[in-house]
């Protein structure tokens, strides 16, 4: 029996591990995947991603797999682009390396790493008390543990069996994958947006580039015959041929996921805490997502620690660890929504693009409270969202 066992080896569950081996804590990694693995994501990390890795020790090792962004450029559809720096430093990284990264260090510190699929949980009355593993040759395995935590993702079966799985609206695809050929990538994260889809390229290093584009259902099935030539068209429409797809190549292999949606009615229950996207998915186009399994990995580790130590107050520390997550994530989930206007409706993307450019504290303002400088709340004043949107 361990201590904890942690579902999913991405960065919200190797963060948890990290910090509660490092505190001495017995956790033992569940992951399905073999290591290192693509996960589909637009390999942006945020100001308070970057912050978050610095705090858990490992910010110069990424930074030797990363490429320093400076900014984004807003190209609304039919528009003029608009540059808004960056506050604080952000960086793109390809997930194969930074999740590998993060798995190795909560390795080094002492977590136990066990290559299988969790396919239910295991109860005592209404208390989770462990996972049933169903190794590669088909083996089924109980692990008992005094906590479980579910960082298995958005679509967590954790959260599904804990019947916290919450109805989400229906939301977009992403089709995307590693390109080279764009021509000069100057260190600014593209997001082409309009018609209720965008298109995002996200330099990795000077050549090559991630690129991601998210449309409705809809749109997806239309390309089902050529996937690559769907994307291309939609870029072009997007970019009025600002970035073209007639030169690029793609590298390895192409990745895609939807809908994109999962909410949860609550990140706790009896002997289990979520965390990561598997407590909530925002739609990517803000690009919190890594920040937000960093924060919560931080916070639900805080929480089983205090509970450990003194289990009289366990209850307390978790409702605490719930009360911020649900709080937090109801903030930023207006924030999306409030931003999500400027892919649905392209005239208020190309106004809102044109009071950047007069009022660029405005974008700076946004970028903090989404990097998580500021807190997201912040972003709803008059001279932010108001002056951008109204
Ligand atoms: C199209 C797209 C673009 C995005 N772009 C960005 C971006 O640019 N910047 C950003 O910050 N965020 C972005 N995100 C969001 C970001 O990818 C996620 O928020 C982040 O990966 C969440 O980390 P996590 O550890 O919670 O989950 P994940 O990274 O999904 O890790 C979950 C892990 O659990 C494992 N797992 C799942 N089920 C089981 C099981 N039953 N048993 C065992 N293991 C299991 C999986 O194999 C996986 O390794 C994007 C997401 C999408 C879909």
């Amino acid at each position: 029996m361990s201590d904890v066992v942690v579902v999913g080896a991405g960065p919200a569950g190797s963060a948890t591990a990290l910090l509660l081996a490092r505190a001495g804590i017995d956790v033992t990694i569940v992951e399905r995947a073999q290591f290192p693995r693509r996960k589909v994501c637009g390999e942006y990390l945020n100001g308070g991603a970057v912050d978050a890795l610095d705090r858990l020790g490992v910010l110069d090792a990424v930074r030797g797999r990363a490429h320093a962004l400076r900014g984004v450029r807003l190209v609304p559809e039919g528009a003029p682009p608009v540059v808004l720096p960056f506050p604080r430093p952000a960086l793109a990284c390809a997930r194969e390396g930074l999740d590998a990264l993060l798995l190795d260090a909560a390795l080094a510190a002492g977590a136990t790493l066990e290559r299988a699929r969790v396919d239910d949980l295991i109860r005592d009355g209404a208390r989770c008390v462990g996972v049933r593993v169903r190794t590669d040759d088909g083996t089924l395995a109980d692990r008992h543990a005094r906590v479980v935590v579910g960082a298995d993702g958005s679509g967590s079966v954790v959260a599904r069996k804990l019947g916290l799985t919450a109805r989400s609206k229906r939301g977009r695809y992403a089709v995307g994958g590693h390109y080279r050929g764009f021509g000069t990538l100057d260190g600014c994260v593209e997001m082409y947006v309009g018609g209720g889809a965008y298109f995002a390229i996200n330099p990795l290093d000077a050549e090559r580039a991630n690129v991601m584009v998210v449309v409705p259902k809809e749109r997806l099935a239309r390309w089902s015959a050529d996937v690559d030539a769907g994307m291309g068209g939609a870029a072009a429409a997007l970019g009025r041929g600002a970035r073209s797809f007639a030169e690029a190549s793609r590298v390895g292999a192409r990745v895609s996921v939807g809908p994109l949606a999962h909410a949860v009615r609550a990140p706790v229950a009896p002997g289990a805490v979520l965390v990561g996207d598997a407590a909530g998915f925002l739609d990517p186009f803000t690009g919190q997502g890594v920040f937000l399994a960093l924060i919560g990995a931080e916070r639900a580790a805080a929480a089983i620690l205090a509970a450990f130590e003194t289990p009289m107050r366990a209850s307390q520390a978790y409702a605490g660890y719930a009360r911020w997550r649900t709080a937090d994530l109801a903030w930023r989930r207006r924030l999306c929504r409030s931003v999500a206007l400027l892919i649905d409706v392209s005239p208020l993307a190309r106004r809102a693009a044109s009071r950047l450019a007069r009022f660029p504290g405005a974008g700076t303002t946004l970028l903090e409270a989404l990097a998580g400088a500021i807190p997201p709340e912040r972003a709803f004043r008059l001279d932010v969202l108001g002056r951008l949107l109204a």
